[in-house]
């Protein structure tokens, strides 16, 4: 099997499993019990914050823990009112989230051809109304990494008081993803993204940010943002992941095989377009757009070979994608767009594999149509 849909969900590390499982085992008493029993499965959750408000240089009492990053996406919008800033190229959870919030108006900031925020037409968007904005820091479909470092600074220079949320999923663990660096106020998570387990998310949220914050489910309110009782399985083994992600120094060879690939491509096939940017773009994800292709056949077609690939992006089935309708690409490309996407598992002899695989792929497909 050669899996390239990482951006999509991640094989859990042995080492996550393992704490899984040892947590179920040994730890499975309540955390919010008063017993002593409960107190350690509380601990281990303790610990997990501890280290997660270490890594992105923020406190323990700022990290937060939610079913999803989806979820966390949705605490953050829905929390609050007035206008907001936000983008096309948004993840669903994100940019339909918005949809159902509270905002009088809701404003989208323009992108160029590979998602990099116009920054002439944030600052035109800025007025003194504006009370929250939301960016993702790293597209989930083509892996632009946004400069929200100046982003965050032209906002908070217009207004100290502009809420910032980013929506770091893909980001988490791979990149920096330093609070106080970036200038934000909130920033959501997910373990699955990083080798943890799923239905586990996350959420930063800025000391002076906390009271703003609605929950969207009223019970216990364990995670005072998110009531249910608490998962120390996942959390913990989220903390065990992410440290093992973080300390992977893998981050060179997945450029290496994300070059190799696109390399390789750009060489052998021809009508070919690449979507994600050469620069300031995470090595995880490499979209590309084959010219009249429907990649949902080329997908198929992958995976009778065993290779598993996403087609444009795994969260919008169906349409044509509306991160590259924003993004303004070419019509004969936009049925043909496939996202491959990296773990260190891969090896340059699997990508050349998944070369000959595409290539005699598109080659039928283009001789039928
Ligand atoms: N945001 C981004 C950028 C994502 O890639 C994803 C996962 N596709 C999500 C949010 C949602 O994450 P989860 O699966 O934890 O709800």
């Amino acid at each position: 099997m050669i899996y390239l849909d990482n951006a999509a969900t991640t094989k859990m590390y042995d080492e996550a499993l393992k704490a899984y499982v040892d947590v179920c085992k040994n730890y499975f008493a309540n955390p919010s019990a008063l017993h002593s029993f409960g107190m350690e499965a509380e601990n281990l959750i303790k610990d997990t914050k501890k280290y997660i408000g270490k890594l992105i240089s923020s406190n323990e009492s700022e990290i937060f823990f939610t079913k999803s990053a989806t979820e966390s996406n949705n605490i953050a919008i829905k929390s609050f009112e007035g206008v907001a800033l936000t983008s096309k190229i948004e993840h669903s959870s994100v940019f339909n989230a918005f949809k159902h919030a509270n905002f009088d108006e809701i404003r989208y900031v323009n992108n160029d051809k590979y998602g990099f925020l116009n920054e002439e037409d944030l600052k035109n968007k800025l007025d003194d109304k504006v009370t929250f904005v939301s960016f993702i820091y790293v597209n989930n479909e083509i892996g632009t990494i946004q400069d929200i470092k100046n982003i965050s600074k032209i906002i908070k220079d217009y207004n100290k008081d502009i809420v910032i949320h980013i929506d770091a999923t893909q980001a988490m663990g791979k990149i920096p993803c330093d609070v106080n660096e970036l200038g934000i106020d909130i920033m959501s998570f997910s373990a699955h993204k990083f080798h943890g387990p799923k239905q586990l998310g996350g959420l930063y949220i800025r000391k002076n940010a906390q009271g703003k914050i609605r929950p969207l489910l009223d019970g216990g309110y364990q995670e005072i943002i998110s009531s249910g009782t608490n998962n120390p399985p996942a959390i913990y083994a989220c903390g065990i992941a992410l440290k093992k992600q973080v300390e992977s120094n893998e981050y060179e060879y997945i450029k290496e095989l994300n070059h190799y690939l696109r390399t390789l491509i750009e060489d052998n096939i021809y009508d070919t377009y690449i979507i994600s940017p050469l620069n300031n773009s995470s090595p995880y994800i490499l979209d590309v757009a084959f010219a009249n292709i429907k990649s949902e056949v080329l997908l198929h077609m992958l995976e009778e070979e065993e290779i598993y690939v996403s087609s444009g992006s795994a969260c919008s089935k169906g349409d044509y994608s509306r991160i590259l309708s924003a993004l303004g690409i070419e019509k004969k490309y936009m049925d043909g767009a496939i996202r491959f996407s990296f773990s260190n598992e891969i090896t340059k002899e699997d990508l050349d594999c998944t070369l000959k695989v595409l290539k005699s792929s598109i080659d039928m497909i283009r001789m039928v149509i």
